[in-house]
Parts: structure tokens; sequence; C-alpha cells
């Protein structure tokens, strides 16, 4: 047992400063929480600041011809491939509008079209021009300021430096606060009556990533670990368009965003041709699934052998470097200039589909634990998320699982937490991150088959060993072991190929056995394992 050296308290304690976890942050204070955030970094670091295209949202008044909130539902339907549950989409889609407004009035603001009004772009999957942005391609940076200046104009505190490790819970098993390791491993205590996840995503699962450093699946490990179910882990998406910056590329990549293509830019290989002519019937704005997997089969039956990139010619946007500033200065960087030459891009990990099983208010089946943003399973993605729906996602489920604590506190329904006595940091097993990120992108990415599944298991077996999570390297790792772990269980179940999850093996859709979501918890040893289909069937 450890007694933690520091504790504090408050209504609501929010893991994660992106999108999710300030909306919600700022939602709670409004309604007269006492909320206080904890990061493991530094405010700004997380997948917002790094989305490039934009909100996807039909404002009233401004929007295509024809364009209606019904429409981007049926679009968020399809790009989800039969996976989604259309309750949670209508709701959260139906919710933009309103959380767009609010998050403009805390001071984001969105390029605006010469004609008035916001500018807006198209991207994969969507059916007319509805996606609005900031900054021409930095839409999550100019979220991100604006948000982290309302939290701090709004005293909401931020604790920086300070990893969750673990929720506290009573004996009844609600959760009534986090253990917390601070920025020199000093272990604490955190006590509320809610807890809110909003950790963010895993992209760290693998080699390459447009994901940060701090992605690493820590909330969804967390949430396991409290007794929370996960559903649709399997559904990892893969962005088709990563800066290729030469042969194994490590770590956080630069995205060339899916805009780029909404604004004209073509896939081509090394030869000229086309990549998406003849695969679908929006070509270069197919889903990301879709392109993501044509540019990997491209890629694969290239002359020669195996081809690790193919190329994206946008020469024919006339003011790229105005329009797309971030993707230009990344190009440049990497010695490309996208006015006078193809870019080279190849897919790489970039947004965690499933999640802690959630209801569009946060809610958790773990009374005091509420989850939002991209650690979150709403049932909004399905096996494919739609582009530009995820800052959506975390801006409209944020704000109402602010709400949904304060309702729940008003009813008295969350544990009261008690003085912590003492609090044991939790023993998990951690596999070596190199050997996991390695076997994960070879046999867990875009194309996987029942051999190459079970050699990621047989690897992690190898490399892992039960450590004391007592320090944020281990909380990480330990993360990924659970995640990736938790991914492969219901990858290798899922004998089919739908959106994200493509099996070489079984390279067809199978909607008579597998229209329907699978759930994961952890098992008394500590093993994600596949609920029981009758626990899966409570999930829609
Ligand atoms: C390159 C890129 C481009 C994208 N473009 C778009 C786009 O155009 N439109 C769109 O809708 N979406 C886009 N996305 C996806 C979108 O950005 C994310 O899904 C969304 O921002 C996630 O927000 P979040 O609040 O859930 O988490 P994040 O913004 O990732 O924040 C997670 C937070 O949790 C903290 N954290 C994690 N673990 C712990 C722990 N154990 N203890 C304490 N703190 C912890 C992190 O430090 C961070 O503060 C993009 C993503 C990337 C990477």
């Amino acid at each position: 047992m450890t007694t933690p050296r520091w504790e504090a308290r408050a209504d609501l304690l929010v893991v994660g400063t992106g999108v999710a976890g300030l909306t919600a942050a700022l939602r709670a204070r409004e309604l007269g929480l006492r909320v206080l955030v904890v990061t493991k970094a530094a405010g700004e670091d997380g997948n917002t600041r790094w989305a490039q295209g934009g909100v996807a949202v039909v404002l009233p008044g401004e929007h295509d011809e024809g364009d209606t909130v019904d429409a981007h539902v049926r679009d968020t339907l399809v790009a989800g491939a039969g996976l989604c549950d259309e309750a949670a989409v209508e709701a959260i889609i139906a919710g933009g509008p309103a959380a767009v407004a609010r998050l403009r009035e805390r001071g984001a603001v969105f390029d605006a079209a010469p004609t008035g009004g916001l500018a807006r772009t198209r991207e994969g999957g969507h059916s007319a021009f509805r996606v609005v942005h900031a900054g021409g391609d930095a839409t999550g940076a100019e979220v991100e300021r604006a948000l982290l200046a309302a939290a701090s104009d709004g005293r909401v505190p931020v604790l920086e430096q300070h990893v969750a490790v673990d929720a506290v819970r009573t004996p009844l098993g609600q959760v009534c606060g986090l253990l917390v390791l601070d920025g020199n491993g000093v272990p604490g205590v955190l006590s509320a009556p809610a807890v809110l996840l909003a950790s963010g995503g895993l992209g760290q699962l693998y080699q390459a990533t447009s994901n940060p450093e701090v992605a690493t699946g820590d909330g969804l490990a967390l949430a396991l670990r409290a007794g929370a179910l996960a559903a649709d882990v399997e559904f990892v998406q893969f962005h088709p368009t990563v800066l290729y910056t030469g042969r194994g590329a490590r770590g956080r990549c630069p995205l060339v965003t899916e805009a780029v293509r909404g604004e004209g830019a073509v896939l081509v290989d090394a030869t000229g041709a086309r990549v998406m002519r003849g695969v679908h019937p929006l070509e270069d704005l197919a889903p990301r699934d879709v392109v993501a997997a044509a540019i990997t089969r491209h890629m694969a039956g290239a002359p020669g052998g195996v081809d690790d990139h193919v190329f994206l010619d946008a020469t024919g946007i006339s003011d790229f470097a105005r329009r797309f500033p971030t993707v230009h200065a990344a190009c440049l960087a990497a010695g490309v200039d996208p006015a006078g030459e193809p870019i080279p891009v190849a897919p790489a990990a970039h947004f965690a589909c499933g999640g802690v099983v959630s209801a569009v208010d946060g809610r958790t089946g773990v009374t005091g634990l509420y989850a939002a943003g991209e650690v979150a399973r709403t049932g909004l993605h399905g096996a494919n998320r739609l582009a530009s729906n995820s800052l959506l996602e975390g801006l409209v489920v944020g704000t109402r699982a602010a709400e949904a604590v304060a309702a729940d506190l008003a009813l008295g329904v969350l544990a009261k937490p008690s003085a912590s006595a003492a609090v044991e940091l939790p023993t998990a097993p951690v596999a070596d991150r190199d050997s996991l990120q390695r076997v994960m992108s070879r046999y867990a990415a875009i194309g996987r088959d029942a051999e190459g599944l079970a050699v990621v298991g047989s690897v992690l077996d190898l490399s892992t060993v039960d450590r004391k999570l007592d320090g944020r390297q281990l909380v990480e790792d330990a993360a990924l072991t659970v995640a990736a772990r938790a991914l492969i269980a219901a990858a290798a179940e899922r004998e089919e190929s739908r959106g994200c999850h493509v099996r070489t093996d079984f390279t067809e859709r199978d909607d008579a056995r597998w229209q329907r979501s699978q759930v994961v918890r952890l098992n008394p040893s500590g093993q994600p394992v596949l609920a029981d289909p009758v626990v899966a069937r409570g999930v829609a």
C-alpha cells in the first residue's frame, strides 16, 4: 500500500485537455461545479491541436443547397459501414450547430468565405461542402487555443504533467477519484464523485501514426480496469495520406489533410496512374477506409514488388500555400514543393473508432465514470469515422457529459468520496513498446489475417512482464499492452472485412454474422476478453 503524498478534491475530475475535456470542464464550471482538469503533458498536447481539416456541421442558413442535418447523418451511417448506433448519430450530429456556436462564443475564429458566412470544404465520404475550418488547415490549433484561453479566463484549474494511473473506487465499485502521479512520479489522490475520461486515442499502437506521443490509450485501459466495457476496438482508422518521409518512419508523421483532395488533388502512383479510378464512385473522395485500403493494395501490387508510398498530385491547386499553410510547411521541411511536384504519401494510424462504451451524454456502465471524445465509443463512428466528425463529437458529448454529471450529482446517485486512506499503485502486464509497435504495424494494420494476429499475441506473450505502474512510461506501456490485446482479440474473432477492419483471409463483408459490435472487458486476471454476446447485445 502507498499512502498518497498529496490530495485534492473536486466535484468533477477531467482527464485530458483536448476538445472533449476542456469543453466539458468549461460547461461544468458554468453549471457551478468545482472542476479540476489533469493532463499528463502540457495543456496543448493531444490530438486536438493537430486536427487540420475542420469540423463537419450543417449550420442553419450556411450550407450547400439541399444539404441537411439528415444528409450529414446519412453520410455518417454509410461511412460507419453498418455498425453505427443510429440514435447516437442523430443526437450528436443534431447537436453540432449549437456546439459550434458555443465554441465560437468562447473565442474560436473560423475562416470566413469571401461571400460572407463561414468558408466550407468537403472531405471524403461527405456529400456536400460542410466542413468548417480555421487557419486554412489549422483547425485543431485554433480550437485548442480558444478552449485553453477560455479555461484560463474561466478559472478552470489545469494540473499539467500529472498522469492518471487508475480510478479510485468504493467497495461497491463506484468511481470516486483518481490515483495520479505528478511530474516527479510522486503518487497522489484526487477525490471526486465523478471522473470524466477525455484522454484521446491510441495511434501510438503503431510505428507510424498521425497522433502525437500522448496517444497511448491510457483512458481505455483505466476504464477497463475500473470495470467498464469497450467496443469496436478492432476499428482503427488509417489516414490515407500522411507525408511519406522515407522508409521506416516512426512516431508522429505530418498529415496531409483530406481537404487537399476535397479541393481537387488526386492520388497517383509512380507512373502517374490514378490510384482511385474505378475503385469507388467518389474516387479520391471515397470514405477513408476505402482510400487507405486501395492505396495499400496498390502499393502491394506495384511493379517490382511492394512499394511503400504513392503520390498526391496537388499541383492544380493554385493557392496551396495560403489554403494549406500547415501542410505546405511540412512538405517544404521534407524537401517537397507541392506547387511543382506530387507529394509522397502513405497511410498511417489515425483514429480509434471504438473505445469505452458510453452514451451520448458520456455515461458509462460504471457509476461515477464518464467518457467523451476519442476515448469513448458512443456509436457515432461504427466501423469507420466520417472525416471531421470527431471534433464535433468532442464538443457535443463533452458538453452533455458535464450536464450529466451535474444531473447525477443533483440526484445524489454518485458516491461520496471519503478521506483516502491508502491506495495501491496497480501492477499490470507491460509489453516492450518497440516490439509491440512493430508487430501491430506488420500484422494488425490494414490487411490482417488469423495467422498474423496470432503472431502479435505470441510476441506480446513473450515480451510482457508484470510491472508496478510507478511512472508515466509504464502507465503508457501498460495501456498500449491492454489496447493491443483487446484489438487483436476482437480483430481475430471478426472473420469478415468491414470499414477499417480489413481481413485478407475474409475479404467480404458478412452482415448475416457480423453486423454487430463486439464488446471487450477485462477478465479477473486483467486480460481483455470478448464479452458474452448477451452483454454485447446491450450495446447498440
Ligand atoms: C493529425 C490529425 C488531424 C486530425 N484532423 C481532424 C479534423 O480535421 N477534424 C476532426 O474532427 N478530427 C480530426 N482529427 C481527430 C481529432 O483531432 C481527435 O479525435 C480529437 O481532437 C480528440 O480529442 P480528445 O479531446 O478526445 O483528445 P485529445 O485532444 O487527444 O486530448 C487527450 C488529452 O488527454 C491527456 N491524457 C491522455 N492520457 C492521460 C493520462 N493517463 N493522464 C492524464 N492525461 C492524459 C493528453 O495529454 C491530452 O491532454 C485529427 C487527428 C489528428 C491526429
